[in-house]
């Protein structure tokens, strides 16, 4: 694979994001809870989502879902700015300060922009949907998500692909919900049913989505759930901490029964920076281990941005490219994780839903034998 950055459209001199991060930036300075707060906030929202970028278009800015008319008023403003460095300008004369979240909200991507990233075709473009064979990253009503499971399997079966790996949360997680090990069996016997009637044209495997403690243990392993494949291992808590967790995360990895480290950072867009740890040795424990690396495709993550997935990359650790879906409209946030891979230009080899059936549950059943 070329070394080059993948050749796509050029983005736009003023882009959806740009605005979009400027209008949160204006939101943030106004009374919380005030109209004009909600207001740029709903705006900047219907901008991350829309799939053309609006600079050189004729759009009534209005017209568009949650955009009042005082934020078209200011996307008018921003539009013309013609650049997006003028808009920080423009941002910082309005502000009387420079956005002072403005950490928070860098290397995100609009749907603007993963749509001009993946637009980019031929041999040098990297990881696209038809390399995709599954998503390893997946939530049902059992634990937060809104799908119940037969509707999520037919989904993912109907898009057309091979195999997919279901992981809620479990019950001792910090987040909602969360299953006990019974459930998981439940889950299992489900899934062996649904598995069966689809005869072989796509198959989804049990996991789930384990926490990892402040010390670094594992709330939920196929040691415990042996009807469980293996686990995404992430963590939920002690996400604005400012100490080191390298060893927090290194000790998870290093759990036999963890196949993927999940969001690894725990950032989150306009909210949070996520952890401090020492990445190039967490990549070189995951390489060793055979642990893939998540690229989580939640636009309020993208987790990891590019620059350390690349980091990732470099040190030989093989990705997950995955949704995080909660719902059946985020099953396409796998695309934005896609746009990440890209960018940050991960050949389609180290990742491992992009490998054929076989490969994929070998790769599986290695994860899990290190504690069966
Ligand atoms: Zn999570
Ligand atoms: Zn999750």
């Amino acid at each position: 694979m070329s070394s080059h950055p993948p050749a796509s459209r050029p983005a736009p001199p003023v882009t959806n994001g740009a605005i979009a991060s400027a209008l949160l930036a204006l939101s943030a300075a106004e009374t919380p809870g005030s109209r004009p707060a909600s207001e740029y906030r709903s705006a900047a929202w219907t901008l991350r989502q829309l799939p053309d970028e609006l600079f050189g278009r004729r759009v009534r800015l209005a017209a568009l879902p949650g955009v009042s008319l005082r934020a078209a008023d200011l996307i008018e403003g921003f539009l013309a700015c013609h650049s997006d460095e003028g808009i920080t300008d423009r941002l910082t004369a309005l502000l009387d300060r420079e956005d002072p979240r403005k950490e928070l909200k860098r290397d995100f991507l609009s749907r603007a922009d993963v749509d001009r990233i993946l637009a980019a075709a031929g041999e040098d473009a990297g990881l696209s949907m038809k390399d995709f064979r599954g998503d390893l990253h997946l939530h049902t009503d059992r634990s937060d998500g809104k799908m119940a499971l037969p509707a999520l399997f037919r989904a993912l079966s109907e898009r057309g692909d091979t195999y997919a790996f279901l992981t809620d949360h479990a019950r001792d997680c910090a987040v909602a919900g969360g299953l006990f090990a019974e459930d998981f069996r439940a889950q299992k016997s489900q899934l062996d049913i649904l598995n069966d009637r689809a005869g072989g044209t796509f198959r989804m495997f049990l996991g789930a989505e384990a926490n990892i403690a402040e010390d670094g243990t594992i709330d939920i392993t196929p040691a415990r759930v042996p009807e469980l494949s293996a686990v995404v291992a992430s963590i939920h808590t002690e996400l604005r901490s400012p100490r080191d967790q390298t060893a927090r995360l290194v000790r998870a990895i290093e759990t036999p029964g963890v196949a993927i480290l999940g969001h690894p950072r725990g950032r989150l867009y306009d909210l949070r920076q996520g952890i401090r740890a020492d990445w190039p040795r967490i990549f070189e424990t995951a390489a060793e281990r055979g642990v893939a690396i998540e690229l989580n495709g939640c636009p309020e993550r993208l987790d990891l941005p590019p620059a350390l997935a690349r980091l990732a990359a470099d040190a030989g650790c093989l990705f997950s490219v995955a949704s995080d879906a909660h719902a059946h409209r985020h099953l396409e946030f796998v695309r934005y994780s896609l746009a990440v891979a890209r960018l940050a230009r991960i050949p389609a080899g180290q990742v491992v839903n992009t490998w054929s059936f076989e490969r994929f549950s070998e790769w599986l059943e290695e994860r899990r034998s290190g504690c069966v």
